[in-house]
């Protein structure tokens, strides 16, 4: 059988599509694409028995794989369609990337840890996903080269308004992003009124790693 593929998997995932749900995650898109995505492929053999579990779980550099609930609230703040051409910043384990790219037209991520970013970038083609383009380089840069983009979506946290990000979107853009300098921070929905300005939603408390500055040497 299959990682995923049984019985028992099954329900597992259905709960966890049952949990969004009840969790404030009405667009089918979005559902139907955190239901096709296998966490099980993005999560460390160590957790594989918490894979369906609707919590952050940690991955390699001392980086976490999103919350489901939250990649799938993020992602339908965002508002994307198959038209859109989205900005990620934090790759991490390739999850949220992977669920976006079912929806958007185009996704262009961005990580600071190489083997990250390797590792992500397997698990997307093993999934068949051909609409992801990947770079190692700094997210706080955003994507020059590509800008300007439909959609942004921050998974790390910044610590202050992204406003080089901002500076990177469509005037009737979207912007999602963890805002805040502590381990709780703020979800943020920036919408750009189409000149120039951004109304700014809160979207309530959640706790992400920090984006970090530079891209890492380490690893
Ligand atoms: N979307 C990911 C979440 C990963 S956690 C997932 O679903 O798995 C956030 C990620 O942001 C980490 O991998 C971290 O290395 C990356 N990150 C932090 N600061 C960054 C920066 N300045 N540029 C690019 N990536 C960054």
């Amino acid at each position: 059988m299959s990682p995923g593929g049984s019985d028992e998997a099954e329900t597992r995932r259905a709960r966890l599509i049952l949990g969004l749900r009840s969790g404030g995650v009405s667009d089918p898109a979005v559902l139907s694409a955190v239901e096709k995505t296998p966490r099980d492929l993005f999560v460390p053999e160590l957790f594989q028995e918490r894979s369906w579990e609707d919590s952050a779980l940690p991955i390699a550099c001392g980086q976490t794989i999103s919350q489901p609930l939250i990649v799938g609230l993020m992602t339908q703040a965002l508002s994307v369609d198959s038209r859109s051409r989205v900005l990620e910043i934090g790759t991490g384990s390739g999850y949220q990337t992977a669920v976006l790219a079912r929806i958007a037209r185009l996704v262009y991520s961005l990580e600071r840890y190489r083997t990250l970013l390797q590792e992500a970038e397997q698990r997307i083609k093993t999934l068949g996903i051909l609409n992801v383009i990947t770079r190692f380089s700094d997210g706080f840069d955003g994507w020059p080269e590509q800008a300007p983009f439909d959609r942004i979506l921050v998974t790390a946290a910044a610590p202050e308004t992204p406003r080089a990000l901002l500076a990177q979107l469509k005037p009737n853009g979207i912007l999602v992003a963890p805002v805040g300098r502590g381990p709780v921070q703020t979800l943020k929905r920036y919408v750009g009124d189409g000149s120039g300005e951004f109304r700014v939603e809160d979207m309530g408390d959640v706790r992400f790693v920090p984006l970090l500055p530079g891209v890492a040497r380490e690893l």
